[in-house]
């Protein structure tokens, strides 16, 4: 059946049609970007091209896998062959095919954050600055801009030589030792897949050619938060057939500190002189209050593209502002808020609360708790960081790359087999004076002094278990490796046996065996397509999860997240929390121009996120690091122009019995009465309903706003 482009507007149409090169796509929020992208694929498959040789890259790998089942519904049986990818899934597909070429194993293995920091306090203690290593954070994120920059080691070396400041130089010398580990572990950070992966192809003529070649189109969704490797591998890419398609929102950059360049779209017409560009302004999303309040904070930025949105659909609620005397209370009338929406027929997962950062989703938990409403957290704690599952996934690590030392360092003594610290200091010692890793250093621990005969044994014997894992893995697909690996190590039964003495050893059993469940639904999802998942492919997958992945949208339960990780998605109704000078902007008074605009424009992204309802919440006063500040409004609720709002204290507030509820002063109203509001003025009630706490009028006000009003909590009064 051919691709019905009638769903795609003119200008929607436009942009999947054409044919003539380098092509830009920048609109604002909800205007169907990511529409055009899939549908564009779509016709380009209709068309004859290749599917395989089209490189779609989205932001998440959640995205991804929501643009291939997109482009399979469109066009059967080609939606698994496209490359869609994340920059980073795409590098280590590359990479693993060339590993040779950079001379890195073939199972190199991909750190984490928590690895790498791990790596870069050993490279400080190496160096001599042990008092130093509360700031091993900081080098982290040092030395991954620097990879963002696609400065390696040595041109950062370069660069840190003119500097003035020694701090620059000392991040230097900690950045050339902690590769160095790098590569003697076999292993790559997230910066270091993209820094590769340009190398490889800058390098690599041959490569480069191929890939050049082989992709007939490239398309990037999100462009606006592109880094400068993204940036060069992206025109590298597309440089010989020049069908490059970027789409994205320059209001919607809210990556910078990350190390995106919001300049990459802004002079996408000045790398591509003839480049087609297509602007889209009706929005799809939202009702146009939201929208109006959107555009009224977004205009305040300065370094922007001017652009205004618009939609068919008219009416709807009023955006909602609402100030509560503290979080506590912020959470609970959420909450209640909720509750009400669910009265009136919406279902959980329509609705989601943003907030500015991961600390404010404790009061949100605890009222969601309280009222007995399931919620999902995304981006928390994630499932993949327990400790039991990183123990599990380090044996797998090591299993396939015995020279990631942070892996074997962690499951040396894991179940406890008699290596103590001294043991592995004197290990260690021996490792970093003869340049070996600490697996190659196992390998010979004869020549190792001062280890007891047992230790000696012990090390001899997790050796071998780790050769026999790793002939055992190569036949046996991921899950069967790892229930081996937790078999053979003797990890379940030491649990087993922890459960007598100890009674979160049964959780931990239990997320071993959540996690064997996790590998088999991956394998059985995979091998729909054909495809063996062996622990390799397991382990990569795993590495490379964003805390978007484990999202189901599905779910029946209230959705809570950052504003950073709502890009892209949509809800029926939103909750805009925390919106105070200080915490959202944050910083406020203390940031740069450039930092406040980040932040508005983080905003925008919150409220373009509503489809029909948007509340936007101020707490007076919250409580942060145990003091309790009080809070301005935020200036973005100001540049919204809505009107402030406060809400009755709740019956209950956690921990203290908070005083009484105002006694509710409930006005009954019947239709057809004229009534007035201190914002939207006067109006007609054209519809009653609930009763007591969530009596309701549906309000038509004469400016042509029709709005729907909970009777005791509106400013409204018989006109
Ligand atoms: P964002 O800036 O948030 O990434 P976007 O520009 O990528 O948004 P989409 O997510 O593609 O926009 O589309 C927003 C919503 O509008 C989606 O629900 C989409 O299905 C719908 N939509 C887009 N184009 C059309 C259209 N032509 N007709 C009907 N609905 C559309
Ligand atoms: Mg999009």
């Amino acid at each position: 059946m051919p691709i019905d482009l009638e769903k795609l507007n003119p200008e929607q149409q436009s942009g999947a049609l054409y044919e003539g090169g380098p092509l830009l796509v920048l609109a604002g929020a909800g205007t169907g970007k990511t529409r055009v992208i899939t549908y564009r694929i779509a016709r380009l498959i209709e068309a004859g091209v290749p599917a395989e040789r089209i490189l779609a890259v989205t932001f998440t790998n959640k995205a991804a896998e929501e643009m291939r089942r997109r482009i399979e519904e469109l066009c059967t049986g080609k939606g698994a062959l496209v490359w869609a990818h994340t920059f980073h899934a795409f590098a280590v597909r590359v990479l693993r095919r060339h590993h040779e070429l950079l001379k890195l194993p073939k199972h190199f293995t991909i750190y984490d954050q928590s690895d790498q920091k791990k790596l870069v306090t050993e490279a400080m203690k190496e160096l001599g600055l042990e008092d130093q290593t509360n700031k091993a954070a900081m080098y982290v994120s040092i030395i991954s801009r620097a990879k963002d920059d696609l400065l390696d080691a040595q041109s950062y070396a370069i660069y840190a030589a003119t500097a003035v400041d020694s701090a620059r130089q000392t991040a230097s010398r900690i950045y050339t030792l902690y590769q160095k580990k790098l590569e003697n572990a076999g292993a790559l950070d997230f910066g270091d897949l993209l820094l590769k992966l340009c190398l490889l192809l800058k390098e690599h003529e041959q490569v480069r050619t191929y890939y050049q070649e082989y992709f007939l189109h490239l398309l990037v969704d999100e462009y606006q938060d592109t880094n400068h490797a993204q940036y060069i591998l992206t025109k590298t890419l597309a440089a010989k057939h020049r069908n490059i398609c970027v789409v994205g929102d320059d209001d919607q950059s809210v990556y910078s500190w990350r190390g995106a360049n919001i300049r990459n779209i802004l002079e996408f017409e000045r790398d591509f002189k003839d480049a087609k560009v297509v602007t889209l302004e009706q929005n799809y999303r939202s009702t146009p209050l939201i929208l109006e309040a959107a555009h009224k904070v977004i205009r305040n930025n300065k370094s922007r593209k001017v652009k205004k949105l618009w939609t068919e659909k008219t009416g709807g609620d009023s955006v909602q502002v609402v100030e509560l005397p503290n979080e506590a209370e912020e959470a609970s009338w959420v909450v209640r808020r909720i509750a009400i929406l669910v009265e009136d027929g919406r279902s959980l997962k329509e609705t989601a609360i943003f907030y500015r950062t991961n600390a404010q989703s404790r009061s949100f938990e605890e009222a969601l708790r309280r009222a007995g409403l399931p919620y999902r957290i995304v981006g928390a704690v994630r499932f993949y960081d327990r400790k039991e599952v990183k123990d599990a996934l380090a044996y797998a690590r090591v299993i396939l790359n015995p020279a990631d030392s942070v892996s074997l360092g962690r499951i040396l003594n894991i179940p406890p087999r008699g290596i103590g610290k001294t043991s592995l200091e004197r290990l260690e010692l021996y490792a970093a004076a003869n340049g070996l890793t600490l697996w190659d250093t196992f390998c010979r621990q004869d020549q190792v002094p001062q280890l007891t005969a047992s230790c000696r044994k012990h090390i001899d014997d997790l050796t071998a278990l780790i050769r026999k894992l790793n002939s055992a893995a190569v036949e046996l697909s991921a899950a069967g490796a790892i229930a081996r690996i937790l078999e053979d190590s003797g990890y379940w039964a030491w649990l087993t046996a922890e459960t007598e003495t100890d009674p979160e050893a049964v959780g931990r059993l239990n997320n071993l065996q959540e996690l064997l469940n996790a590998v088999k639904e991956y394998e059985e999802k995979i091998k729909l397509a054909g495809e063996f998942i062996d622990l390799g492919r397991y382990l990569e997958q795993v590495s490379l999860q964003s805390d978007l992945d484990a999202y189901d949208p599905t779910q029946p339960c209230v959705t809570l997240m950052t504003v950073h990780l709502a890009k892209g998605l949509e809800y029926p109704a939103v909750f805009l929390t925390g919106l105070e000078e200080g915490l959202f902007p944050i910083g406020a008074n203390n940031s740069s121009p450039e930092d406040l605009e980040e932040e508005r424009r983080l905003a925008y992204v919150g409220i373009t996120r509503a489809k029909e309802l948007l509340y936007m919440t101020h707490a007076a006063t919250r409580r942060t690091f145990g003091q309790v500040y009080a809070n301005l409004p935020s200036r973005f609720i100001l540049e919204a122009q809505l009107s402030l709002h406060s809400a009755p204290p709740s019956k209950q507030t956690f921990g203290v019995s908070a005083p009484a509820a105002r006694p509710a002063h409930v006005v009954s109203y019947r239709v057809g009465q004229r009534v007035r509001h201190p914002s939207f003025g006067a109006g007609r009630v054209l519809e009653l309903s609930g009763s007591g706490e969530t009596a309701k009028v549906k309000v038509q006000f004469d400016d042509g706003r029709l709005t729907k009003l909970i009777v005791r909590y509106a400013p409204l009064e018989p006109a």
